[in-house]
């Protein structure tokens, strides 16, 4: 009876146990999950593309094959990106942060991200934002070991790009103008970054006009400092790099501080930014222009309010895939105190001033921009500015157009017209990529050396 009994529970427990086991495997995780999306990440990777282009997990798949294609730089071309185009103008135009993606594929193991088919599907995060909170506290912890802004009493705020944060916050500082006196001016120095002008006029809100030349309006007579006024401080400026201050001050007088490169690789950090308004863009601090993330270090708690409520009835936040990955990147860049990625980003772009530097030396006819040493806290030694670009002035009467003897020459920059300056400057970019800035360097050669043949027919 006993041996029975025992029988029964134990046939009992092990269907149980097996009922329980099935269930299990149906309902919880497979450990595997991982496999095809990381097996479809290193196959994308693992296509040379000779070294002149990237294929990508989103890329097109070759016809009939399963990897994806190659995306060739600029004038290379072919399956594989190995034919150099001849003839082809090179890129100096954008600020394509491309100089740092040797770094990234350096990390590859470390900054990938891998995003489940379930991840944050919510508008929000669990404490009902839209910030993630460890991204925020890892932003203040680069800030803290780069030394370049004070975050304590500042509130962080998100945006997709600093392209959206920069509208929210002329947004918030136009609003509380009294509008007694007109709308709010706009105002940076000259030379200055387009995208205000261009947003400014874009947006045409009836609370704000942009004015042009900061200093222009100082040595004015509409200055009357009663009419408000919201200047922007990009330092170090493009696109002479320049560490700029504000040129305005006064209780009418606003001021948004562009720091997009303030980053160890483009300038000394002097200072530890301490303003009521500064704004930060991963495009320049990692060079993942294109995943459009940046941030705002903001004072004022109704500023930083009106600056949130923009970004909410414009984008409800950032993307939470983006928070992830940023998050992923920037725990790189502090694990070691920034040290690889500033280093390596420095180094490029010093090696990359002395090449230029030593090909304009040739020249009479093309001058830089020219910026003393400065000691940089951050390397804690004096050292060169390295700007983003190259602000080259064309010497000669003769050539009024800068952009268009370079264009000639099949250098495309951007003109100086369109920073607010004069035609006979252009920008050249030189953080693209090692291809774009070879070939840069090669035009280059070819302009100068022209020089040389002129001097000597004549
Ligand atoms: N400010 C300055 C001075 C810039 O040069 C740029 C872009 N090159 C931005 C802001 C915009 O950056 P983001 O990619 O974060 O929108």
């Amino acid at each position: 009876m006993e041996r029975k009994l025992l029988l029964t529970v134990s046939i009992i427990m092990n269907l149980v146990f097996t009922i329980h086991i099935l269930y299990r495997n149906s309902t919880t995780w497979n450990p595997t999950w991982t496999s095809r999306a990381a097996i479809e990440a290193e196959d994308a990777a693992s296509v040379s593309c000779s070294g002149h282009g990237r294929a990508y997990v989103d890329g097109i798949g070759v016809l009939g094959g399963k990897q994806p294609s190659c995306e060739c730089n600029n004038c290379y071309t072919g399956k594989d990106c190995s034919i150099l185009l001849s003839d082809c103008p090179v890129n100096a135009n954008s600020g394509d942060p491309l100089f740092l993606e040797p770094f990234w594929m350096r990390q590859a193991e470390s900054s990938a991200a891998l995003v489940s088919g379930w991840h944050r599907m919510s508008y929000i995060y669990q404490d009902g934002t839209y910030m993630s909170e460890a991204l925020e506290t890892v932003i203040r912890k680069l800030h803290s070991v780069v030394g370049n802004a004070v975050t304590d009493n500042r509130f962080v705020i998100f945006g997709s790009g600093s392209t959206q944060l920069l509208a929210a916050a002329v947004h918030a500082l136009s609003l509380t103008n009294s509008s007694s006196s007109g709308p709010a001016r706009l105002l940076a120095s000259v030379p200055y970054y387009a995208m205000y002008k261009e947003q400014a006029e874009f947006f045409d809100s009836v609370h704000l006009k942009f004015e042009g030349d900061a200093f222009a309006w100082k040595n004015s007579e509409r200055n009357d400092n009663t009419t408000q006024v919201i200047e922007v401080v990009t330092s170090p400026n493009n696109p002479d790099g320049k560490l700029k201050r504000a040129v305005l001050d006064g209780p009418n007088v606003k001021t948004i501080h562009d720091y997009a490169y303030y980053w160890p690789y483009f300038s000394p950090i002097t200072v530890p930014a301490d303003e009521d308004l500064s704004l930060f863009s991963l495009s320049k601090t990692t060079g993942h222009a294109g995943s459009r993330f940046g941030w705002g270090l903001v004072k004022d708690k109704t500023v930083y309010e009106n600056m949130k409520r923009y970004i909410t009835l414009s984008s409800m936040g950032v993307s939470r895939t983006t928070q992830l990955h940023v998050l992923q990147l920037l725990n790189v860049v502090v694990r070691d105190g920034g040290d690889n990625i500033f280093h390596f980003g420095h180094e490029t772009l010093k090696k990359r001033w002395e090449t230029l530097n030593k090909v304009l030396s040739l020249s009479t006819r093309f001058s830089l921009q020219k910026i003393k040493p400065e000691y940089c806290n951050y390397f804690k030694k004096v050292r060169d500015f390295t700007p983003s670009y190259a602000w080259v002035k064309c010497e000669r009467p003769g050539d009024a157009n800068c952009y268009e003897i370079f264009s000639e020459a099949k250098i495309t920059g951007r003109d100086g017209k369109v920073f607010g300056s004069e035609e006979s400057f252009v920008r050249l970019s030189l953080i693209r990529s090692q291809d774009d800035f070879d070939h840069l360097i090669d035009m280059l050669k070819k302009l100068v050396f022209q020089e040389g043949v002129e001097a000597h027919s004549i």
